[in-house]
């Protein structure tokens, strides 16, 4: 079988080997419990945190180590610099469905070629032109849904000069303070990168996607401070901003009928959300292990195969898709209530006497019990890590009584969790004059 593969960046679940090499290659794991805070200390291993590691890695470095693994397979043809322009396909006799058989290609130079396959795997990304390639080819387009994850996203890339990364309550950046949302991502070889995001529609804001308003952004925050000291660390790259970013769902099924044969889309072609999860490159290879899978199942039945692959798709994808949805419909409400000025959930009642709004409370709860009762409660911050890892379903946090209710106690202590939110990071009000200090 000849199987044509459309860009392809991701691989390695359950692959040993591609781990190897990217730890050879500077990659570092790092592991739950390693440099935890005070707070949290002495750490009591259980037997499920063996599963729980982050990879320490650039992505530069990442398509580096995969590309030269998939170079060394056998029957491995790679083509850099070919463009894919669109599908080729004849009837399928028994279905009456287009049957893919091939890709037209715009080589570097030259005129456009048509390559034949027995299988196409569009593994083009968030911007897959499929749905067209598709209309081309008279299939139905897919049913396809959209929503804007309402941020601008802006990122620098630093070097550590002796290579230490912090200690302690520095050592892992996550937090989400409504109107600001930020990270910092260890990666290989000294190099680690800093993120933030916010809503686009916060106007003053978004000068932080200015290198001067993007440091001191970065100063204000204590958990981001010990990384970016002058006497540790310095910028290596300039301030990189991206928006336009969207959640987005297709369906190549329909009423239990594919919509062609021989192609599938993997990845972000298929599904794609918010970049700030974390989890795009995760669930991409998920979806393409589930695609080797089914091809394998199905080897001699494309249209069992179609159905198949929307099945897993609907199972493993589906779940993570709508969780990135809801909480970014939530993280918009909050920012837009934090731009009105308003204290978020609860606090903002101004009526005590009033109904309690059951989705404001929940809201409030987590915004600001979640972040903090992770910096101090072990039983949280392990439930919040495993659902990072994609180890536990997205909702598996809300449906632990256990965790909830130690969120709520971290939530219902307010002077504490004030404390605990200053330590990361300061509310809007006090960050916009940061940023227009002279
Ligand atoms: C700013 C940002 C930050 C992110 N951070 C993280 C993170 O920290 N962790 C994480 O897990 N995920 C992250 N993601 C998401 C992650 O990058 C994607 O989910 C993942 O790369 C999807 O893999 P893919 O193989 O489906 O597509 P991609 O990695 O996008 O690969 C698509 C490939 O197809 C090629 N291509 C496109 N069109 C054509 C064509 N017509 N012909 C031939 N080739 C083509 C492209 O050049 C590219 O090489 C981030 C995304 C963004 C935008």
């Amino acid at each position: 079988m000849k199987a044509v593969v459309l860009g392809g960046s991701v691989s390695g679940l359950a692959a040993p080997d591609i781990l190897e090499a990217l730890l050879a290659a500077g990659a570092a794991e790092i592991r739950f419990g390693e440099n935890l805070p005070p707070e949290l200390q002495p750490y009591e291993p259980e037997p499920a945190d063996e599963d729980l590691v982050l990879l320490a890695c650039r992505r530069i470095t990442f398509e580096w180590v995969l590309r030269k693994q998939v170079l060394a397979l056998p029957h491995v043809t790679w083509h850099g610099g070919v463009s894919c322009s669109g599908l080729v396909a004849e009837p399928d006799a028994a279905s009456g469905l287009p049957r893919v058989t091939g890709v037209r290609v715009q080589p570097t130079s030259g005129a456009e070629e048509v390559w034949n396959a027995d299988l196409v795997v569009d593994a083009t990304g968030r911007r897959s032109a499929l749905p067209e390639w598709l209309r081309e080819i008279g299939a139905e387009a897919p049913e396809e849904e959209r929503e804007d994850c309402g941020i601008f996203y802006t990122s620098r890339f630093y070097r550590l000069r002796n290579g230490e990364r912090p200690q302690g309550a520095g050592a892992l950046v996550a937090t989400d303070l409504g109107y600001l949302k930020y990270a910092v991502f260890p990666g290989d070889a000294g190099i680690f990168s800093v993120t933030l995001a916010a809503s686009k529609d916060d106007a003053p804001l978004r000068r932080m996607m200015q290198p001067e308003s993007f440091e001191r952004a970065l100063a204000a925050l204590p958990p981001v401070r010990p990384w970016i000291a002058a006497e540790r660390a310095e910028p290596v790259s300039d301030v990189r901003n991206i928006a336009a970013l969207q959640n987005r769902r297709r369906r190549f099924v329909r009423d239990g009928r594919p919509l062609a044969l021989g192609v599938h889309a993997v990845g972000d072609a298929a599904v794609c959300q918010n970049p700030m999860y974390g989890r795009g490159c995760s669930l991409s290879m998920v979806h393409a292990w589930a695609l080797a899978d089914v091809l394998n199942e199905h080897a001699e039945d494309p249209f069992a195969a179609a159905l198949a692959f929307d099945a897993v798709t609907r199972r493993e994808l589906d779940p993570w898709y709508e969780a990135a949805r809801m909480s970014d419909r939530d993280a918009r409400e909050v920012a837009s209530a934090q731009r009105r000025g308003e204290v978020s959930g609860m606090d903002a009642k101004p009526d005590p006497a009033a109904p309690v709004d059951p989705k404001a409370f929940m809201r409030s709860v987590l915004q600001e019990g979640l972040f903090p009762a992770m910096t101090q409660d072990m039983v949280v911050l392990r439930a919040v890590v495993r659902a990072i890892n994609l180890l536990d379903p997205p909702e598996s946090l809300m449906s632990n009584p256990d965790v909830i209710g130690r969120v709520l106690a971290v939530w219902r202590d307010r002077e504490k969790r004030e404390r605990r939110q200053q330590e990361l990071g300061p509310p809007r009000n006090e960050m916009l004059r940061i940023l227009a200090a002279p």
